[in-house]
């Protein structure tokens, strides 16, 4: 009889073993430009068989429209809200000249490499700026951060990649990334990787909505195929556990979809679509912003951010317990009234205070517990009658779980 039990109990743990030490990779991908009512209209198979592995979710960018946190719908806006999981009132690049990113918010790759300073990143894009500007490639004020593989500035060659008036050549430049990423993927499986491809833009801008600019998206869904390939190929031949999100960074304007940068309905609308199995059902109702993805992509890797860094986090993981969403919090005759959605009603949380920020500038706030609450009340209010303020920094937290609001006063 002993004989019999102890096997099952070995096999058990040796899957056990197995599970726990299977190497966890992230591939994020930008797509730019692509509206969500044309992601769901063009024939997309790579695309719909990784939402099949995972889930396809309906998502916004633009932060708060009307609020402290609008952001603008333009480009390189929306990749640094993805990599600092940041709006535009933080990561401060407003467009595309990046002239003076704030990188006191700290991108993925930072918080990877703080993490994990022998593990390998990769940057794989049609824009040089992404590498540094962005994610800010061995500058100083990024504590000289080093990516691991990188593979761009392919648009400053113009003898390998001339300019025609038709932008072709950005689609050449695509597929050469693309080919990069695929084949750097397959041989050495860098630990975090960031794909970022520009022709659908490009198409939209000079056609708007029309049969280039769909034609571009289904060239884009079969380059999400080689992408998808090369990990499941990963997947298949070596202990590794691979999470690929892919998104964009901006709609286009309802009229003739050639612009964006505004804050209608189609310019916000965007998308994510991922193989994860463990997207939080919530978010099928509660559409997530593009800020969602750093932390959910933390949560796969399994690092977590500095405290104070995650108080300033303006998205939280499309995986994993969430308590509350949608934090809100105004201010009125020396009280600051505050609401949240309740979703685990039996959670306590605290409501921490600060009237400085000092982050924005690399220092530290000192943030007085001024509530501990139940989460099922859904709302609380803060004397701070005794400390009057123009500014405030309000967080939530429940074990670990943020939620922050900043309330300037007029
Ligand atoms: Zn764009």
């Amino acid at each position: 009889m002993k004989k019999i039990l102890i096997v099952p109990v070995l096999l058990l743990a040796g899957f056990l073993v197995a599970a726990q030490t299977r190497q966890k990779k992230a591939l994020f991908v930008i797509v730019d430009g692509i509206p969500r009512d044309v992601i769901k209209k063009v024939s997309t198979p790579f695309i719909d068989s990784i939402a099949a592995a995972g889930a396809f979710l309906d998502a916004y960018v633009g932060g708060e429209k009307n609020g402290y946190s609008q952001t603008p719908t333009i480009s390189a806006v929306g990749y640094n809200s993805l990599l600092t999981g940041t709006w535009f009132n933080k990561h401060n690049v407003w467009d595309n000249d990046i002239a003076a990113p704030n990188y006191s918010y700290w991108t993925i790759f930072r918080y990877f490499k703080n993490a994990f300073p022998d593990k390998r990143t990769a940057i794989f894009s049609t824009w040089l700026d992404n590498r540094t500007k962005l994610a800010g490639d061995g500058l100083p004020q990024t504590g000289e951060l080093k990516t691991d593989y990188h593979f761009d500035g392919l648009e400053h060659d113009t003898i390998a990649y001339p300019h025609d008036k038709g932008s072709l050549y950005i689609h050449k430049i695509d597929e050469a990334i693309v080919n990069h990423a695929d084949s750097v993927i397959r041989k050495d499986a860098p630990d975090l990787t960031w794909v970022y491809l520009e022709f659908t833009d490009d198409m939209g801008h000079r056609y708007g909505d029309s049969k280039q600019f769909y034609d571009a998206i289904e060239m884009m869904d079969k380059q999400m195929g080689r992408l998808w390939n090369a990990i499941q190929y990963r997947q298949k031949n070596f202990n590794e556990d691979w999470v690929i999100y892919i998104t964009t960074d901006h709609g286009r304007t309802a009229d003739n979809g050639k612009g964006h940068g505004g804050q209608s309905d189609r310019e916000r609308n965007t998308w994510i679509v991922t193989n994860e199995k463990k997207i939080n059902p919530l978010f099928k109702t509660n559409t997530p912003g593009i800020v969602n993805i750093m932390p959910s992509i933390a949560a796969h890797i399994g690092f977590s951010l500095p405290r104070e860094n995650a108080m300033e986090t303006d998205g939280v993981s499309l995986t994993g317990k969430i308590p509350a969403l949608d934090l809100k919090a105004t201010y009125a005759a020396g009280k600051i009234n505050l609401a949240w959605k309740p979703i685990d009603k039996k959670a306590k949380g605290k409501i921490w205070l600060a009237t400085t920020n000092n982050f924005k500038t690399g220092g530290k706030d000192e943030y007085q517990l001024v509530k501990e609450i139940k989460i099922a009340n859904g709302k609380a209010q803060v004397d701070v009658s005794k400390t009057p303020s123009s500014f405030y920094k309000v967080v939530l937290e429940v074990n670990g779980y943020f939620l922050n609001r900043w309330i300037i006063i007029k």
